[in-house]
């Protein structure tokens, strides 16, 4: 039966896709649900997920159900699937009370081989009572991550749609994807879900054409000036953290390109226009905030430049990974400022919970960006740990790999920082240790005595930046670590002790001459 099906499955792929053969992992998700067995996929962007529950719809008999959170790109999903010769429709909030209603008639009288809607279409009584009389062969949850607390962009209404799935008398097999999910995100998926942890396809999180750049201390914005002159008429994205970044980058920007702009604060006709002007090339740079880009399918994005640091690996592996969905070299570069930690921070504390376990989870998050952002190992290795693969190999493509500057011994200046902490018993932050051990003559520090430290003043030739900028390397290295909460606390890590017991030497790279902007 499962072979005749993947025989099935092959002939629509050849001839209503037009493509030769499956991909890598494709085949062994696709005779996974013709078994009925469910399974969470992990596929990076690009990989072809789509594709592991299109072709199912078409071969099974009766509906699969298609969950996603991004209503308004329904429509532009449906057809991209109609224009294949799959029966699809969408059921959602955009839709006139009369539409609803034809498309659930529709529904109960076998027209559909898809249904896309979102989560909350699920607690809809009539929705439910169609259900009932026809089951599903198939739910495909995509944007899967969506479910897990732990993830970076829980969404309540898909907890609540997958306890109404585990307790359906007719389950049926539950297909869930994500391009995005830490081995605990992944698992909780699965808890959540019923699905066994053991059914998990992950095919990697590489992403062979991307290169991955840090940039420290450029000058922002005429770093991305330059950045996109370089680049007229390339597609490319850049993410700022805020509505009001947007805004003056978009004003700036347009001066010197063809940009538009994507926010939250926008209109929805607004979003749809700026959305399409990208889509359709008559927009070469899309500045946005973080509410663009997910589910957007437009393949030659040449490059993605975050001018501010996300607050997790997670988001930023997504927002970057829209660069060079057709498989073409592309670019993804991180400018990073120090007040891009406090930011993410400040909204970590302002976010409206009062789950401390959970903002605890998320400064440590943000930890791990930030090392990602002061780290000497391969960019594309460390997030590719950072997700679970061990010994993914480096890229030799990223700045840290290709990096010209040269290895300078630092043991001294480690050894001056960390007893510093030792003798500030592991008390205080990054700022109070810099001003310590600098000389600072700040009140603070005369108030709690900690001039008179023996480190006091013991790195007074280097100015308070630079020290602060050497412990987020030494924090990035792992010889330090800091506390998760909103004032994070140094405190020494055993690769630190070994360098005060002089078992370790520490080597950092120095740039030989810095970037001219
Ligand atoms: P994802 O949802 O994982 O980001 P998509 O399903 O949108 O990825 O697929 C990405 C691109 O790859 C699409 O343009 C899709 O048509 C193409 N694609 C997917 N599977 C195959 C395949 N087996 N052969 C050729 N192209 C494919």
């Amino acid at each position: 039966m499962v072979q005749a099906q993947m025989q099935r499955a092959t002939e629509v792929l050849q001839h209503q896709y037009g493509y030769d053969a499956f991909r890598e992992g494709q085949s062994r998700i696709i005779e996974h649900v013709f078994s009925q067995k469910d399974a969470l996929v992990v596929m990076p962007t690009g990989g072809g997920k789509s594709l592991c529950y299109q072709i199912p719809a078409v071969v099974l008999e009766g509906i699969t159900l298609v969950v996603s959170p991004l209503i308004s790109l329904m429509k532009d999903q449906v057809d991209a699937v109609r224009a294949l010769g799959i029966a699809a429709t969408y059921i959602n909030s955009s839709l006139s009370r009369q539409e609803v209603y034809a498309r659930f008639t529709a529904m109960m009288s076998g027209e559909y081989q898809m249904v896309y809607v979102a989560p909350e279409r699920l607690h809809d009584p009539q929705f439910q009572a169609i259900l009932q009389k026809k089951p599903l062969s198939l739910i495909a949850i995509d944007e899967a991550h969506c479910l897990s607390q732990w993830g970076h962009d829980f969404r309540p209404s898909y907890l609540a749609m997958a306890e109404w799935i585990k307790h359906h008398p007719h389950r049926p097999t539950v297909l869930a994807l994500t391009a995005t999910a830490t081995p605990e995100v992944a698992n909780d998926i699965c808890d959540r879900l019923g699905i066994p942890v053991d059914n998990q396809y992950c095919t990697g999180f590489a992403r062979e054409n991307l290169t991955f750049k840090v940039v420290k201390g450029a000058r922002k914005q005429t770093y991305i000036r330059q950045y996109v002159e370089a680049r007229q008429s390339q597609a490319g994205i850049v993410y700022v953290s805020t509505r009001k970044e947007a805004e003056a980058l978009y004003q700036f920007l347009s001066k010197y390109t063809r940009a538009t702009l994507y926010h939250g604060g926008l209109s929805e006709d607004a979003r749809r226009a700026h959305q399409e002007a990208f889509i359709y090339d008559q927009a070469d740079v899309m500045i946005a905030t973080n509410a663009f880009g997910m589910g957007i399918d437009k393949a030659n994005v040449r490059y993605v430049l975050h001018a501010n640091m996300p607050g997790t690996i997670e988001a930023y592996y997504q927002e970057a990974g829209r660069a060079g969905r057709d498989g073409e070299p592309s670019e993804c570069v991180l400018l990073f400022q120090p007040q891009d930690v406090q930011t993410q921070r400040f909204f970590i504390e302002q976010r409206d919970t009062e789950d401390e376990q959970k903002k605890a989870h998320d400064f440590d998050k943000l930890q791990v960006m930030s090392r990602f952002c002061h780290t000497e190992q391969c960019l594309s290795q460390f997030m590719r740990s950072y997700f679970g693969e061990e010994d993914a190999p480096t890229c030799g493509r990223c700045s840290n790999c290709v990096r010209e500057g040269e290895q300078v011994e630092r043991t001294t200046e480690a050894q001056m920082v960390l007893s510093c902490i030792v003798r500030m018993k592991e008390r205080f932050g990054k700022t109070v240790v810099a001003q310590v051990l600098t000389g600072s003559r700040n009140q603070k520090i005369l108030t709690m005595n900690l001039h008179k430290l023996p480190t006091y003043g013991l790195m007074k030739d280097y100015g308070a930046k630079d020290v602060q900028a050497f412990i987020d390397f030494l924090a990035a290295e792992e010889y330090v670590g800091l506390t998760n909460d909103a004032y994070p606390t140094l405190r020494i890590l055993p690769r630190g002790a070994a360098v005060l017991k002089k078992e370790e030497t520490v080597f950092q790279y120095v740039d030989k001459a810095p970037a001219p902007v």
